[in-house]
Formats: C-alpha cells, sequence, structure tokens
C-alpha cells in the first residue's frame, strides 16, 4: 500500500468524483440530483442528510478544483490548488467507525454537507500526496480521446490507463497490431 487505507479511499472517491464529468459517452453523471445521490450512495458517505440544488452546486464546483490539482503540472501549482481547498473548510477532525467501517478519521464535523465532506477530506488526502512527494502518481489517462483521471498506486508507477472498461483494452490491442505490422 502506498498511502494509507483513508488516503487511498479519498482518493478513490476523487478520481470517481472527476470523471464523472468524463464519461467516455460524454453524458454527465452530475446532471441533477438523482445522479448527486448515486454518487453518494456509492461511497457511503455518513450522515449527509437531504441532497439540495445548492450541494450539486457545490460538488460540480470542487470537482473542477479538484481536476485543477490533477492538471496542475507541477508541486506549487498544486499546492496553491489544494490550499484553497482545504482552507475553506472548517475542519472537525475525529475518529469514527460509520457503517462497519473500522475506525478512521473524518476531517468534517458531523452533518455536514457533502461539499463539506469532500473538501475535507479528499483535499485532505491531495495533501498527503503532495507531502509524501507523490504528485505525480496523479494523472491523466494516455489513451487518445480519453479525458478521465487515475490515481497510479502501483508499486512501480506503470499504470497510464483510467479504468474504465475499455482504455486498457484497446491501448494493449492497439500496441499488439502495432508489433504485428512491424514484424
Ligand atoms: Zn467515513
Ligand atoms: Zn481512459
Amino acid at each position: 500500500m502506498i498511502f494509507t487505507h483513508d488516503t487511498e479511499h479519498a482518493l478513490a472517491v476523487v478520481v470517481d468524483l472527476i470523471n464523472t464529468g468524463a464519461a467516455a459517452s460524454g453524458a454527465e453523471e452530475l446532471g441533477g440530483l438523482p445522479g448527486l445521490r448515486a454518487f453518494v450512495e456509492r461511497h457511503d458517505f455518513s450522515d449527509v442528510g437531504e441532497l439540495t440544488e445548492a450541494d450539486l452546486a457545490r460538488v460540480l464546483q470542487l470537482r473542477e478544483r479538484f481536476h485543477a490539482v490533477f492538471r496542475a503540472g507541477d508541486v506549487p501549482a498544486a499546492v496553491a490548488r489544494i490550499n484553497e481547498i482545504v482552507g475553506e473548510v472548517r475542519a472537525t477532525p475525529h475518529l469514527t467507525d460509520h457503517d462497519d467501517y473500522d475506525w478512521h478519521v473524518h476531517f468534517f464535523a458531523p452533518g455536514a454537507p457533502v461539499g463539506e465532506h469532500l473538501a475535507a477530506d479528499c483535499g485532505m488526502a491531495l495533501a498527503y500526496v503532495v507531502a509524501a512527494g507523490e504528485l505525480d502518481r496523479l494523472r491523466t489517462c494516455e489513451a487518445p480521446d480519453c479525458a478521465r483521471v487515475l490515481v497510479d498506486l502501483s508499486r512501480n508507477r506503470c499504470r497510464r490507463y483510467c479504468d474504465s472498461r475499455t482504455c486498457g483494452n484497446r491501448m494493449h490491442v492497439a500496441a499488439y497490431r502495432a508489433r504485428q505490422r512491424a514484424l
């Protein structure tokens, strides 16, 4: 494991959030509250209550800001963006074991809106990545015409493609065909 379990979990949430706006079909998964509800449920966010249009607007704004961290290109730019995100959070760190998860740290206050969850926990996860000198693990898929992002958690930093069902496969097929042609 490259980072702590909590950090890797939060990074998976960030990746999924950014990729809701970069589906292969071009569809916007967070086009309305049902999409936001589905996102919240698939990540077991604790105690977010009723979702509103204000929550959706905040999450979409955060999605842009998280994406900017992946595209930052260098550490100072990433640091500036991450500090903006976490700087707006009123952090209330505490341990919790909700939903049958083992003890883990939440940085947001109990009952905080979903945007606050994301800004605090995902913002801190990105902060740990930079602090560990691992910013280059935050990547954009290298398949042409794919805009999805990934976190490379492989030991030898060899991941190039997102985990959509197509990218890795179609690139392998393309490489195979290229080798065949070269023979
Ligand atoms: Zn939790
Ligand atoms: Zn891809």
